[in-house]
């Protein structure tokens, strides 16, 4: 896990296609990591009141939230160049880190959820601003509101979390997708859908470009994700050249970062909270199978240019660094000893790694080849993995320390 360059990383995001998603890595770090851990990375940080504040008290085992008064600064954008977003599940992992950057960008963000995966403090630090808000509703209804562009994230996406209710996966895949088409073409928005690499199943061809067609059991126990996602993708196209609604397509491959749901059964999540927990670490059969892992802040930047780039076709969202779940986890379980060590509280013993049998149609291999996005858009990964993890050991261990975890 050699990174590529491991310096710290202030700015992230890029000024290109008429639109800047540029952020200061300080200034995002501060709203998921509490003012102690944001602390110790960055001592002269000047925006830590802008976390969420939840104060625990060991004696009455109680916590206290305040409330607060003070946002963080937004950019103050002309008529012109504000734009009017929504963002379907916009409370969920990858939902809220591209809310935050919108909305430091000085745009007006509505995020839209049901909170089935994600969760209302994913956002709460905007909530009250005059730029942002906050709707409880499944796009499984239909929906009316005004908007320029629509960033359709809604859907769960772990395995046990679409797995637990098929049905209702497929339905928001299909039903929830035609319901924002719907909306883009009456409101002439531009339209964006999260993709996944799972459109090429479990792939047999390597790496996967975007104009490689997929090896997908439809039957399968993850059909209701992967063939939901391709019918949600075949319905863009249809309302692409039926009725010219302008669509953009990310086929996002495994990203991580904080906020993830630390229950949701995802192989990052779970190795770094059973090694920080000092628990056996779990990997699904004999851990052969690869995956290549992107870093969220990477993923967002991404997103934000395919939407105000012309890039009509799919593009493949992705690192091209590939590891086995194996290497991963030794990797993961060494980033642990680390942090435990340099906060002054090392584990008293090595964690185990353990195997655990492997679920029906785990794809073995994914990789994406990324040209598409590197030509078209200019983009790249600029987080390594091991700086990713880092954070999110961090921001797990902070979570951890403040029993929210
Ligand atoms: P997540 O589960 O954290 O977020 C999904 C959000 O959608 C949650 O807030 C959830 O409450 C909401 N949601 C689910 N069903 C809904 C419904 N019917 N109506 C309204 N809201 C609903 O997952 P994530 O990792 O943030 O994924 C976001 C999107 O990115 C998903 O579309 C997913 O398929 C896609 N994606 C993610 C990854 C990844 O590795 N994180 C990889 C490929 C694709
Ligand atoms: N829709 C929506 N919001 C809108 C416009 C449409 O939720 O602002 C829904 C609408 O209820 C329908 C779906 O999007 O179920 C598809 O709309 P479209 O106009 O394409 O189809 P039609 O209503 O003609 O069947
Ligand atoms: N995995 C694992 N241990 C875990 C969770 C997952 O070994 O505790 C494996 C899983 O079998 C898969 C890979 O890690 O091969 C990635 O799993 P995840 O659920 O994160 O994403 P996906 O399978 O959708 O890529």
């Amino acid at each position: 896990m050699a990174s590529q360059k491991d310096e710290n990383i202030q700015v992230v995001g890029h000024e290109r296609f008429g639109f800047d998603s540029r952020a200061e890595t300080k200034t995002l770090r501060s709203l998921y990591l509490s003012p102690s851990a944001n602390k110790d990375l960055d001592a002269n940080s000047q925006n830590q009141e802008y976390g969420s504040q939840s104060t625990y008290d060991k004696a009455s085992n109680t916590v206290k939230y305040t409330t607060l008064a003070n946002f963080p600064p937004v950019r103050l954008l002309p008529n012109s160049e504000r734009k009017r977003i929504l963002v379907t599940g916009g409370a969920g992992f990858v939902g809220s880190h591209l809310v935050d950057r919108l909305m430091l960008l000085g745009h007006e963000v509505t995020v839209l959820d049901n909170f089935f995966t994600g969760s209302r403090t994913t956002v709460s630090h905007w909530v009250g601003h005059p730029n942002f808000e906050l709707v409880r509703h499944d796009v499984v209804e239909p929906f009316l509101i005004e908007v320029d562009q629509i960033y359709h994230l809604a859907c769960p996406a772990s395995p046990p979390h679409y797995q637990y209710n098929a049905v209702k996966t497929l339905k928001t895949s299909f039903q929830g997708t035609l319901n924002m088409l719907g909306l883009a073409k009456r409101t002439k928005a531009r339209f964006l859908i999260s993709s996944t690499s799972e459109v090429y199943g479990d792939p047999e061809e390597h790496p996967q470009r975007e104009d490689y067609w997929g090896h997908v059991n439809c039957i399968g126990p993850r059909a209701c994700y992967d063939e939901g996602k391709r019918v949600a993708e075949s319905l863009t196209y249809g309302y692409s050249r039926q009725d010219g609604v302008e669509v953009r397509v990310a086929r996002i491959f495994n990203t991580f970062g904080p906020r993830m749901n630390p229950y949701d059964g995802r192989v990052v999540s779970n190795f770094i909270i059973q090694a920080l927990k000092g628990e056996d670490m779990t990997v699904y059969g004999d851990g052969s199978q690869t995956r290549s892992f992107q870093y969220v802040h990477d993923l967002v930047d991404g997103l934000i240019l395919l939407m105000n780039s012309d890039e009509e076709r799919p593009v493949n969202l992705g690192n091209q660094d590939e590891f086995t779940i194996l290497e991963f986890a030794e990797a993961v379980r060494d980033i642990v000893e680390k942090v435990q060590k340099e906060k002054g509280n090392p584990l008293a013993k090595r964690v185990n790694i353990i195997h655990k049998e492997i679920p029906q149609d785990d794809p073995q291999r994914r990789r994406p080849d990324t040209t598409r996005a590197k030509e078209t858009l200019q983009w790249q990964p600029q987080w390594s993995v091991r700086q990713g993890v880092e954070e999110m050991v961090r921001y797990y261990y902070t979570q951890i320390e403040e029993k929210k975890l």
